[in-house]
């Protein structure tokens, strides 16, 4: 049924496209939307054209459980990365401060912590994770016991397809009184991120979403005084009796006026569809086919599953076979028409080592297409 609908809503789909987790294929809505806007800020000029986002805005922080949920926590920007910085580095935390992550931190934002780290005197800390690279939830406990003044968590990372217990860890954080950060960029549409409780939520459009490139976002349901934007700018901010730059209220400090903004209207398309699609459903239906993928791909031609077969996440890795590489076999699939993913080592240093083949179907997948992988891979 999604997997029908999810086709039927494009009318273009490269060939053999199991790379949701990289570039997903937008719809046709959203592509005429994204088109139209242009259009249509070419016609009107693009300050009259701006689209009203907030009803997609109010959506996703309804995916995140917020009880009543409003546009005003929500920030549209250009990338999941550019939201990570806007986020971490506006928040104002003191000196000495103390802040957890995994060895599965994305590895442009460990790059942003290691950076703040050096430059705000932070300390990092590195909490544990088992054999599987899914966090400790006891070694959490004891990181926040032995006092830590921020968390960052990814929910799915780019490179693993293990489901951390973010509802667990944000339980945990927040009878911690440690406000948590999310990192949904493989999340959303992907997976249930509600009743995690979370300070904050990074994700981005053109993954699971399924909304065009160029968009990232930033959920906050409650700001704390603290957090502000890395760079105060007209439109998220005014000057202040003082003199100073003050952030207006809500999470717009993050987003400025300037932006894609056909790419936004886009992703805002993208989220009305995830929801008349039924977000349940289409986690279920793609959670299968990761699975499915899985139990098909594992030990054919030599290559090992990354993570537990059954896990529940569309979200697949593969390590090579000796005589084999991720890169070798990309190229090899291509060649059969099929386009999969390369997670190198720097997508997460500390926790990859040796780049991992990516597979990450998007709903609607054939089975078929998930055999001619497993041919591919058997026959180097
Ligand atoms: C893709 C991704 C990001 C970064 O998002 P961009 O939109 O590419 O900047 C961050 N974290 C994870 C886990 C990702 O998969």
């Amino acid at each position: 049924m999604i997997g029908k609908a999810w086709r039927a809503a494009r009318s273009v789909v490269p060939p053999g496209h199991l790379d949701a987790a990289g570039c997903n294929v937008p719809s046709d809505r959203v592509f005429d939307a994204v088109v139209g806007h242009l259009r249509l800020e070419r016609e009107r000029g693009g300050y009259v054209a701006a689209p009203d986002l907030t009803e997609p805005k109010a959506f996703l922080a309804t995916l995140v459980g917020q009880e009543s949920p409003s546009s005003g926590g929500v920030a549209f920007v250009e990338s999941g990365t550019a939201a990570m910085a806007a986020l971490l580095g506006g928040w104002r935390l003191p000196p000495g401060s103390r802040v957890g992550f995994a060895r599965t931190e994305y590895g442009s934002t460990l790059m942003l912590l290691r950076r703040l780290a050096a430059d705000r005197s932070w300390t990092l800390v590195e909490l544990p994770v088992d054999t599987d690279s899914r966090l400790d939830l006891a070694g959490l406990g004891s990181a926040l016991a032995a006092g830590l003044d921020l968390v960052t968590l990814v929910h799915i990372a780019s490179h693993r397809g293990v489901v951390q217990p973010a509802r667990e860890a944000g339980a945990l954080c927040r009878a911690a009184g440690v406000p948590l950060v999310l990192d949904a960029c493989q999340s959303f549409g992907h997976t249930d991120v509600s009743g995690v409780g979370a300070a904050a939520y990074v994700g981005t459009s053109r993954k699971w979403l399924a909304g065009p490139r160029g968009v990232g976002f930033l959920i906050v349901p409650g700001l704390a005084t603290d957090m502000d934007a890395a760079a105060p700018a007209l439109g998220g901010h005014a000057w202040a009796a003082d003199g100073s730059p003050e952030p207006l209220p809500g999470a717009i400090r993050y987003e400025g006026s300037e932006g894609a903004i056909a790419s936004r209207a886009g992703l805002g398309v993208a989220v009305r569809e995830y929801q008349e699609l039924g977000p349940l459903d289409v986690h279920e239906h793609v959670v299968e086919l990761g699975r499915t993928a899985r139990h098909l791909l594992h030990g054919a031609g030599g290559w090992q599953v990354a993570e537990p077969l059954d896990e529940p996440s569309a979200i697949v890795t593969l390590r090579p076979p000796a005589g084999d590489s991720a890169e070798v076999a990309r190229a090899r699939a291509a060649e059969a028409g099929l386009l999969v993913g390369v997670a190198p080592v720097a997508r997460a240093p500390l926790d990859l080592r040796e780049p991992v083949l990516r597979v990450s179907p998007a709903p609607g997948t054939e089975a078929e297409t998930l055999h001619t992988l497993a041919r591919v891979l058997s026959a180097p």
